[in-house]
Order: C-alpha cells, then sequence, then structure tokens
C-alpha cells in the first residue's frame, strides 16, 4: 500500500516536470517571435520621495502577453531570454521604448523623472550597452540623466573589472546606475565602493520581514553604507504604513511598492500621475 502510494507520488512529481519542461520550451521557442510579435509590454511602478510627498522615478519592469499562456512573468522569461541571447535584442528595444515614452512624458507636462531599465549581467559580456544605451539616448533626446540602469550584484559573476569600465563609460555619459536587491547576491562588500553606482535598493525581503529587530539591524546597516558612500538608498516592495514609518525613521525616504503603486501600463500610469495633482512634474530634483 505504501510502496504503491509512493510510486504514485513519484509518478505525479515526473508529470509535474514534464509540464514545466514542455512549458520551458515552449516559451523558448515563442520568445523569439515575441519581440517581433509585439507581446512585450513594459510596465512602470513609481518610486516615491516620502519626505517631500512626490514621485520621484520610476522603473520599467516587462510583462508578456502571450497569445495562448497570457501574462508571462518577467522572472520565468528573463532567465529564458539570459538563456538563448535574446535579452541583448530585448534590453535594445527596452531602452528605445523607455526612453521615447519619458520624452513622451517631458513634452506633454505630465511627468518629468528619470526611467530606470533592469540590466541583465549578459548584456555586459555581450559589450553592447554603452552602444544601445547611446542609441536610445540620441533617438528619443532625452537628458543623459532621465535613464537609470539597474544592475545586481550578479555582475561579480562576470568580469567585475570589465563591467565597473562599462559603467564608468556609462556614467561619463551622465547615465544613472543603482544596484537592484541589494544585500542577497553573491557579492562580497569588498569592492563596492569601486563600482560607480549612484544608489542601492534595499531588497524587499527585508523590507517584508522588517518588523524583526534582526532584518531592522541589516536594513539600518545598508541604509549607513549607502550614506557613507554618498549613495542615494531605495526601499523596494513597500507595502505597509508601518515599513513606511520604520524605513524613514531610520533615515530612508525613497520608496517603492504597492503601497504606492504596482506596475501599470501607460495608461493607468497616467491616470495614476493625474490622480496625484502638483506632486508630479515639479518632482525632479
Ligand atoms: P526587480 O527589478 O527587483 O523588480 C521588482 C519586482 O518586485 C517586480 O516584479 C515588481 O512588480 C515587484 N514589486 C514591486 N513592489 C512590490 C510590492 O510592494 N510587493 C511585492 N510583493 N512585489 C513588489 P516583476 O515585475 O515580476 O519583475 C521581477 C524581476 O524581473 C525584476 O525584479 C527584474 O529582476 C526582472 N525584470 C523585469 N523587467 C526586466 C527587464 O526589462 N530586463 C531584465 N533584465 N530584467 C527584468
Ligand atoms: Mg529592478
Ligand atoms: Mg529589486
Ligand atoms: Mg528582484
Amino acid at each position: 500500500r505504501a510502496k504503491t502510494a509512493g510510486k504514485n507520488q513519484f509518478q505525479l512529481f515526473d508529470e509535474e516536470t514534464d509540464r514545466m519542461h514542455v512549458r520551458k520550451l515552449e516559451l523558448e521557442r515563442d520568445l523569439r517571435k515575441a519581440l517581433a510579435n509585439k507581446e512585450l509590454r513594459i510596465y512602470y511602478q513609481p518610486k516615491w520621495d516620502a519626505e517631500r510627498n512626490c514621485i520621484s522615478g520610476m522603473e520599467a519592469l516587462l510583462r508578456w502577453e502571450h497569445p495562448r499562456l497570457g501574462m508571462v512573468s518577467p522572472a520565468e522569461f528573463i532567465p529564458i531570454a539570459e538563456e538563448t541571447g535574446l535579452i541583448v535584442s530585448i534590453t535594445r528595444w527596452v531602452l528605445i521604448e523607455v526612453c521615447r515614452q519619458n520624452r513622451s512624458w517631458q513634452q506633454r507636462d505630465l511627468v518629468h523623472v528619470c526611467v530606470s531599465v533592469n540590466m541583465s549581467i549578459r548584456v555586459f559580456e555581450s559589450s553592447m550597452l554603452c552602444e544601445m544605451v547611446e542609441e536610445a539616448l540620441m533617438e528619443s533626446g532625452i537628458e543623459p540623466g532621465d535613464l537609470e540602469l539597474e544592475i545586481t550584484e550578479s555582475i561579480a559573476m562576470y568580469d567585475v573589472q570589465d563591467t565597473i569600465r562599462q559603467l564608468q563609460h556609462l556614467k561619463g555619459l551622465g547615465v544613472r546606475v543603482s544596484m537592484d536587491d541589494f544585500g542577497t547576491g553573491y557579492s562580497s562588500l569588498g569592492n563596492l565602493d569601486e563600482i560607480p553606482i549612484d544608489a542601492l535598493k534595499i531588497d524587499q525581503m527585508f523590507i517584508r520581514q522588517s518588523a524583526q529587530p534582526s532584518k531592522q539591524a541589516i536594513i539600518s546597516t545598508i541604509i549607513a553604507i549607502a550614506a557613507h558612500l554618498k549613495l542615494e538608498v531605495v526601499a523596494e516592495g513597500v507595502e505597509t504604513e508601518e515599513q513606511i514609518g520604520f524605513l524613514q525613521s531610520r533615515g530612508c525616504r525613497m520608496m517603492q511598492g504597492y503601497y504606492y503603486g504596482k506596475p501599470m501600463d501607460v495608461d493607468a500610469l497616467e491616470s495614476w500621475l493625474l490622480s496625484k495633482g502638483g506632486n508630479v512634474s515639479k518632482s525632479i530634483s
């Protein structure tokens, strides 16, 4: 009896693995056409300055509207895009789209902030990033300071010195750089001061658990590191007033999370901006 149950369980597990494998193959095949078929969407999530009570920036987050499978999360398809190398052409498209969109908001006086784009380590490896960024800036005509690149500690898994060289070139253009998901990656703190960045983003895992004294200690330490290195600090995944109160008491004023706004498509974002009235267009420092 027990043996049969065990075998059934094993078969169930097997079927589940098969299903996931088939889905992955399907996504891999379809991702090649997703760009050309215009199935990729860019959502925007606001970053909020809790001290001045105004928007301080936005983050571009990709979505894939698969014709048969519905919305596919970037957590699922970005790794596939990285494995297949498609991430380079996808990132080029995101950079151009984001800069164009930002230009349009500026021209219509809707909002004037810096918009960030997530960067995969594969794009640094391809050595195409600088060229792609210059192309997007030229084509859109936005100021380089209105574009930010979010990198992660995984850059330590590639050639750190080469990444630093590329980042220095981008910083030379005037583009902003932030370190995403800070505190969860592989890098040691050893070379944080050598990586040319403007901001640290505290990973949402810490914010979610910020009622725990030990996590509070880690958050405070990250805020202190940022202050010492003269970096801005942004809290990710902010969902409650308790979290905001705690973060502000420790000197973190930049927030991003569902409490302020979820990632939204352009229409929803523009309605959101209008609902905030005067707290948007004057926000750039
Ligand atoms: P990330 O850059 O750390 O983005 C933050 C993620 O947290 C987003 O998930 C966002 O929707 C979610 N989030 C924001 N506020 C809250 C909150 O208050 N509560 C909770 N529970 N979640 C919140 P999303 O959009 O699913 O993106 C997941 C990851 O996919 C991103 O993490 C980023 O690493 C990657 N990604 C997204 N777009 C791109 C892209 O264009 N290029 C690359 N290379 N990666 C991307
Ligand atoms: Mg990010
Ligand atoms: Mg993050
Ligand atoms: Mg993340």
